[in-house]
């Protein structure tokens, strides 16, 4: 997605992206019917806030995707502030901040008129989920990224490979909200697998001119990924993790 807007809608659902830290994306979701808000892993208090009592002030759900600091640092204080209720997989709650509503992976929550599916996402983390937001959204944290995937610290390939395999099973046009903008950084390694992709050659260039200019990378469609990522085009858990292996080394 190549325009710079912060906010773009889905089917009734604005999805706002907010810059945290030095790279990170926490992303705010108002289903308008409702006006029902959630945030998907706010690693700061004071950027959320601001969306936040932009929106009018109302926080319904805070939803994390895995126990990394750089994902959950600033849920307890916003969960505190708007008396919104924290989300996560009842299966890693040892390692995140107090849960209101501990789900399972395939479990459904209300949403305004949507649904929001929790699905498993290990091989980043272990106990790491994706959020399925309506039938064209997904928030996959640090599971995939534009051009890449999450470093597989708690994960095997076998793991991380039927992650990326249910991302990659969502419909086509689905939103990718990611956790970080590392596409920049990603391009080199990808044109190293596959050089002569033209999809990946044009969406470099559109990364170059996008960076040049501070804008955004994020969200991307699945589409797209699909045909320019060499995480989700591996056709095996081994290529996966040679792939994997390789990143780590380039
Ligand atoms: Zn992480
Ligand atoms: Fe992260």
């Amino acid at each position: 997605m190549s325009d710079e807007a912060a906010t773009v809608m889905v089917d009734g659902i604005a999805v706002t992206r907010i810059a945290m830290l030095s790279d990170n994306y926490a992303w705010l979701l108002r289903e308008t019917a409702s006006g029902m808000v959630a945030m998907i892993d706010p690693a700061e208090v004071a950027p959320a806030q601001a969306v936040i009592d932009q929106a009018g002030g109302r926080l319904d759900f805070v939803l994390l995707t895995h126990h990394h600091d750089d994902h959950i640092a600033g849920a307890a204080a916003l969960v505190a502030q708007y008396g919104a209720k924290l989300v996560g997989n009842a299966a890693d709650a040892a390692r995140l901040p107090a849960l209101d509503v501990a789900m399972q992976p395939g479990d459904v929550m209300g949403f305004g008129d949507t649904e929001i599916r929790m699905m498993e996402s290990s091989g980043h983390t272990i106990g790491h989920v994706a959020y399925v937001i309506g039938r064209r959204i997904a928030a996959v944290g640090d599971t995939l990224f534009s051009l890449g995937c999450g470093r597989m610290f708690e994960g095997n390939p076998a793991q991380f490979y039927a992650s990326l395999g249910r991302i990659a099973a969502l419909p086509a046009d689905t939103l990718l909200l990611c956790g970080h903008e590392y596409t920049k950084g990603n391009v080199g390694f990808a044109l190293s697998v596959e050089p002569e992709n033209a999809a990946l050659r044009a969406r470099a260039a559109e990364v170059e001119a996008l960076r040049a200019r501070g804008a955004a990378t994020l969200p991307v469609r699945l589409s797209d990924e699909l045909a320019t990522n060499p995480f989700l085009r591996a056709r095996s858990a081994d290529e996966f993790g040679r792939l994997r292996a390789a990143k780590d080394r380039f």
